[in-house]
């Protein structure tokens, strides 16, 4: 297969879902000891996706298996537009490890028929009780929402998860509420993360706990055997103790022994591979009480944290020259480093839909007293631009072919490179006068602020500093980013906003704001205008250079504002320029968009991970192969890693 073109990373697609697969660049030069230390941890991370399964739904195994059951028995005709449906409907639940879509959460609706599906039962000699799947499958009235968060419900008795039974909100509210009472504010270890709530026929509440011996004793069992093994390749006594200690969680169950797990995490940043294996996230519980289980590992991306840190070595120089009034600078700045990753297995709720950056543990009181990791995935990032490539998406928006070449070269590189100024050095930069509150601009405060850091980057992106540390090839780069930017934040990010709405969140308010000034005086000074033909908007930019100056211009007024916590300003600025979306480019994007047929929703298929042996029978070297497919993968997940 050719490793270099969009066709590599694009998997299946299907529904609302796109599957792509993602490289793991590095892996082959990487000491035979990590790579081991990866292949154990990539088992122990696979080996709990019917963890998840289960706790999503209590069906979903039990669905999972009989669709799996009939795909791979039918021997009639499988190119049929019902068997089709019938195949695109099981894609989806493998998607979203169960029957519940894994954004909206509301229950998949089949396309074929009650009829349809009696008859593959039929066929395919089905053993189970065919009475239940069906109502699974067909009532609309049963489950069907996985989380229910709708204000004056019981979220509670209304979740089709698999937390609670036989639960109402309130006892569960005051149960927790009783196990946290004692402990200082925010202090308690995380209480009932790993448990199922449920009543007995006594009508007492009761902790089922997920561990070694007690529910999902014999997967957790598996993973336990896994990381024992990957421990014997730690690569030093800090990451076996934060190995040895997750073992302990697994087997005691005890929300403290997490906590102590946590703590050692956190603190283990010298190790190259790292890893995520638990019950990590709440988002699935309405109470954001039981986490989900999931398993990420991955290793540092050198090259990635090299540049990182070349720019938060320099912070001193960026603070001094920037055009911010010198009042507002700090005399000393520190810029923080981030750490960038290379992705090998993403497991459980990190899979097949994954997140891009992850900052953990989500213990309140663990980021205070020991800080938190903060990654970034560069390697899921860069398949999620590659596979765009030639999704007509840019072609279609942009003015000309040399913008889009433009985009095409340079366009995920200042990307990231946009990332890391925005996080190692935007949000740290500049100084709040004495007396003035971080609070002052009340509600505008995280738009502004998201616009600080946005302004910080993109002024210096165009610097000449950049080619000179060696971050950017050349002078030309920067104008990919602008172009991108502006084009973004006035038109393209509007196909997230439903016509007629205004914008909420404050990362496109910040962006709109910004593109929307920037225009305003660009386009007063020529710099930058909008281009119509057959009735559509393209945006033409004709004088980089002045559009670096205006974003300066805008950085030092807004730095003004969140220095003297200029309230009124940031009002004014915000509600100006950063809420209403333009009605004609809103209704534009949304009509253009639509004809591309893009996936709204993308996932990942995980590469293949194959130890050798030598002559002895001792592990001579781990393979890395990328040439399985979708459905083949999670059959494969299904018959060797399940419940
Ligand atoms: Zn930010």
């Amino acid at each position: 297969m050719d490793n270099n073109t969009s066709s590599f990373y694009k998997v299946d697609r299907f529904a609302d879902i796109e599957v792509l697969r993602y490289k793991v660049p590095g892996f082959e030069d990487l000491p035979l000891k990590q790579k081991l230390l990866v292949y154990h941890l990539s088992e122990a991370a696979i080996e709990g996706r019917d963890i998840l399964f289960d706790q999503n739904n209590r069906h979903n195994l039990f669905l999972r298996k009989s669709l799996e059951h009939i795909y791979t028995a039918y021997a009639g005709d499988r190119n049929c537009a019902e068997f089709r449906a019938f195949e695109c409907y099981l894609k989806q639940i493998w998607f979203s490890n169960g029957i519940h879509h894994h954004y909206s959460t509301i229950k998949h609706k089949p396309a074929f028929s009650e009829k349809y599906l009696n008859e593959l039962l039929d066929k395919t000699a089905f053993k189970g009780d065919s009475s239940l799947l069906r109502k699974i499958i067909f009532d609309a009235n049963f489950d069907t929402k996985r989380v229910n968060l709708a204000e004056g419900e019981d979220v509670i008795a209304t979740s089709a998860n698999n937390y609670y039974r036989n639960v109402s909100q309130k006892e569960a509210e005051d149960f927790y509420a009783a196990k946290q009472a004692g402990y200082p504010d925010g202090q308690a270890p995380s209480f009932g993360l790993n448990s199922r709530l449920e009543k007995d026929a006594d009508g007492n509440l009761q902790e089922i706990v997920w561990k070694s011996g007690g529910e999902y004793g014999e997967i957790i069992d598996r993973i336990v055997s896994h990381l024992e093994k990957a421990a014997i390749y730690a690569e030093n006594d800090k990451q076996k103790q934060v190995i040895d200690t997750l073992i302990d969680f697994y087997k005691d169950g005890n929300p403290a022994t997490f906590d102590k797990y946590s703590i050692l995490w956190v603190n283990d940043t010298l190790s190259k591979v790292d890893f995520l294996n638990g019950f990590i996230e709440t988002y699935g519980d309405a109470l954001g009480i039981k986490a989900s289980w999931e398993g990420i590992v991955d290793f540092r991306n050198e090259e990635a944290t090299r540049r990182t840190r070349t720019i938060s070595e320099n912070a001193q120089w960026f603070e001094d020259n920037s055009p911010v009034d010198a009042r507002f600078k700090k005399e000393q700045v520190k810029g923080v480093s981030a750490k960038v990753i290379t992705a090998c297995m993403l497991g459980g709720d990190c899979y097949p839909a994954t997140p891009i950056g992850i900052n953990l543990p989500n213990s309140n009181w663990i980021r205070q007293v020991h800080g938190s990791k903060s990654v970034t995935l560069e390697n899921i990032m860069q398949a999620y631009a590659e596979a765009a490539k030639g999704n007509g998406f840019a072609e279609e928006f942009y003015d000309s072919k040399d913008d889009l070449e433009a985009w095409y070269k340079y366009g995920f590189l200042t990307d990231v490179m946009h990332t890391d100024l925005h996080e190692c050095l935007g949000h740290g930069s500049g100084k709040l006068l004495p007396g003035v509150s971080q609070d002052a601009l009340k509600a505008y405060g995280a738009c502004i602020e998201e616009a600080r850091a946005d302004l910080f980057a993109l002024y210096y992106l165009a610097d000449e500093k950049m080619v000179e540390l060696g971050l950017l090839p050349d002078m030309e780069a920067f104008k990919a980013q602008y172009y991108h930017y502006l084009l973004n934040g006035l038109m393209t990010q509007l196909v997230r906003i439903p016509l007629n709405e205004r914008i909420e969140e404050a990362h496109m308010r910040n962006r709109q704001l910004i593109a929307a000034w920037v225009y305003e005086k660009g386009n007063a000074a020529n710099a930058v205008e909008w281009v119509v033909a057959d009735g559509k908007h393209y945006l033409r930019i004709n004088d980089y250079a002045a559009l670096r100056k205006i974003t300066g211009e805008l950085l030092a007024e807004i730095q003004r504002i969140k220095s003297e916590g200029d309230y009124e300003a940031a009002k004014n600025l915000v509600e100006k320029y950063g809420i209403i979306p333009d009605p004609v480019l809103h209704r534009e994007a949304h009509d253009r968009y639509e004809s591309l047929d893009i996936a709204p929703y993308k996932g990942f298929v995980n590469p293949v991970y194959t130890v050798e042996y030598d002559n002895n029978g001792c592990p001579a070297d781990v393979k890395i192969s990328y040439d399985e497919g979708y459905a083949e993968q999670m059959l494969r997940y299904s018959a060797a890693y399940n419940k």
